[in-house]
């Protein structure tokens, strides 16, 4: 499996700061893993027309489940694929606490992403409060359960493990926290998908992932990569945080 840097850039970046983005391009002209970048839906296409065929794939952080219609606002899936997006971010625990949205409307979305040719990368998280409150992987196996749908195959989809306490806060899990999640998600992904499929898959890590934590955090077993938020809006930022996993796949 080919491991994948995946950067959020939120609500953040204007066309002025696609600078970013073709100097990260610059940098990795061709990368020892998978890098992509989730844009604001205003920069995908002015991103890929920059880009050309630099080997820094693009995608949207949401899409709506339906196809097509009277959805004023939203984007649908073919929408973002048309604009040069090959994936898309969905049950973002920003997207979870500011529409809303349940895992079963993240299952939606993830089929529509699927129908559009699009990887969904499928996030889940537990508050900090759930943590505190003993119920991590009950909440992570739920999530996982009900977010993920049939049309799953370790190629279409990428599951994020994302603790909501630690998204943009420069609070990290110990290493113990994020290994038994990841491998508490791999079983669960081998019981939905079988063994083959659920090997191939990639789980990132995600939460305040930065230059300074990421080989530590490349370390750990079932860590396919990371999804960073604040630290990818700079090529200075996650530059490194690609040559870490870079590194930790073939290491000096
Ligand atoms: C995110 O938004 O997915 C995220 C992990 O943010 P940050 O890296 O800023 O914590």
């Amino acid at each position: 499996m080919r491991k994948l840097a995946a950067g959020n850039w939120k609500m953040n970046g204007t066309s002025a700061t696609l600078a970013e983005l073709e100097a990260l391009s610059r940098a990795h002209p061709d990368p020892g893993v998978d890098v992509l970048v989730c844009l604001p839906a205003t920069l995908i296409h002015p991103a890929r027309t920059l880009l050309d065929n630099a080997p820094v794939a693009l995608g949207g952080q949401d899409c709506h489940a339906a196809a097509s219609g009277a959805h004023t606002g939203d984007i649908a899936a073919a929408q973002l694929a048309d604009a040069g997006a090959s994936a898309v971010i969905l049950g973002h625990s920003e997207r979870r606490e500011d529409h809303g949205e349940t895992s079963d409307r993240v299952r939606q979305k993830a089929i529509a992403a699927h129908q559009a040719g699009l990887i969904a990368v499928i996030c889940l998280g537990e508050t900090l409060a759930q943590r505190e409150a003993g119920e991590t992987l009950a909440i992570i196996g739920a999530q996982l359960s009900a977010s993920l749908p049939d049309t799953c195959t370790a190629a279409n989809t990428v599951v994020a493990y994302e603790p909501v306490w630690a998204i943009g806060t420069g609070k990290i899990p110990t290493k113990a926290q994020i290994a038994d999640v990841h491998s508490f998600v791999r079983e669960g992904l081998i019981a939905e998908l079988g063994a083959q499929e659920a090997a191939g898959l990639r789980l990132l890590y995600g939460g305040s992932v930065k230059p300074a934590n990421a080989a530590e955090i490349f370390g750990i077993e079932n860590v396919d990569g990371a999804l960073v938020g604040g630290a990818s809006l700079t090529a200075a930022e996650f530059s490194p945080i690609i040559r870490a996993l870079e590194a930790s796949v073939h290491p000096a």
